[in-house]
């Protein structure tokens, strides 16, 4: 990804990544400090993490989830991972996956908590898709999942906040999916940060929001990180890596357009220049069932899944 004749701009040595948008290149020695001193300032800049915070890294085993937790370990925070198998079988996905994070933890002495659907509630995802007949849907379904999940056992086990791998190009590719459509809802929530706004809701952080995805895999690869090279099965074909090729069409033409469409909404938004309306005004209170804070009167959306009776409808892939 370098180009041979490239020098580090910090020893001289041969570049292994040249970053346009930062007029920067780096060798393979000198670039993970320079991520992980991005990734420290983003962190500061949204005051994402304190030193006494007890953080649980949700790990998909794949290069984003990893690097994160990597990089928090080295900054010196307290992070735990949690992996969710969902039981997705396709071509030993899931325990591929599951194998990845587990060793990463081991080889990090850092603990990973395995979540399995099945064990837990009974059904796969994709067995809890064919009953609802939304296998069309299983990503909204999956997402819907994962936040119901990795929320509890962050609450249940007194984490303070909830760590993902969205990179720059996740957030961007939503955010185009989300003006496109002009969704006020989703919109209103797209942050860096999103408080631990009611009784049962832990706080949720991205701390590689400003990272290009090629510069997370670059990290990954020269700090040696294993991790699973496909996407999801179920993910192919998804909007959203479409809206990744848009982007990085635009960021050919002009390197940096894809982080100035994502930090100028954060900036616009932080300064209160736009505002768009919440759609959940209305107050949340604790699903009669699992505890979680929900809109909804009885039930949240999540265990309405498993109310067989129940037709239900998944919280949209748009909120990340
Ligand atoms: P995705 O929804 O697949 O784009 O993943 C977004 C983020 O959710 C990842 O960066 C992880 O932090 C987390 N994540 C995805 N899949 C899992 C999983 N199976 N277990 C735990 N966390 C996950
Ligand atoms: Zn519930």
């Amino acid at each position: 990804m370098g180009d041979s004749r490239m020098k580090c701009r910090k020893c001289g040595r041969p570049a292994a990544i040249n970053m346009r948008r930062h007029k920067l290149a780096l060798c393979e020695a000198c670039y993970p400090a320079w991520f992980r001193g991005q990734v420290e300032r983003t962190i500061r800049q949204f005051r994402m993490l304190s030193p006494d915070d007890r953080a649980l890294v949700a790990v998909s085993g794949g290069k984003d989830s990893l690097t994160v937790w990597d990089v928090l370990l080295h900054l010196g925070y307290h992070a735990e991972g949690l992996y969710i198998d969902l039981g997705i079988p396709d071509g030993g996905y899931s325990t591929e996956s599951e194998m990845r994070a587990l060793r990463f933890a081991e080889s990090r002495s850092a603990t990973c908590h395995v979540v399995s659907i099945r064990d837990r509630y009974g059904l796969s995802v994709p067995e809890l898709a064919a009953q609802h007949r939304r296998m069309e849907k299983a990503c909204s379904l999956c997402g819907l999942v994962k936040r119901h999940v990795m929320n509890g056992f962050a609450w249940e086990r007194g984490f303070s906040v909830l760590v993902t791998g969205h990179n720059l190009d996740d957030e961007a590719a939503v955010l185009m999916q989300n003006t496109l459509t002009w969704q006020p809802g989703y919109l209103a929530r797209q942050f860096p940060v999103l408080p631990a706004d009611a009784e049962g809701l832990v706080r949720k952080v991205k701390p590689l929001c400003l990272m290009y995805e090629r510069e997370v895999a670059a990290y990954a690869l020269v700090s040696g990180i294993d991790y699973i090279q496909d996407e999801c099965p179920h993910a192919v074909g998804a909007r959203t890596l479409f809206y990744k090729e848009i982007l990085n069409r635009l960021e050919q033409r002009s390197p940096g357009a894809k982080a100035y469409f994502f930090t100028q909404f954060l900036r616009a938004k932080q300064g209160g220049h736009i505002r768009f309306a919440e759609d959940r005004e209305v107050a949340l209170h604790a699903c009669s069932r699992c505890g979680q804070p929900t809109t909804a009167p009885g039930l949240c959306a999540f265990c309405r899944l498993w109310a067989s009776d129940v037709q239900t409808s998944a919280g949209d892939e748009e909120e990340a």
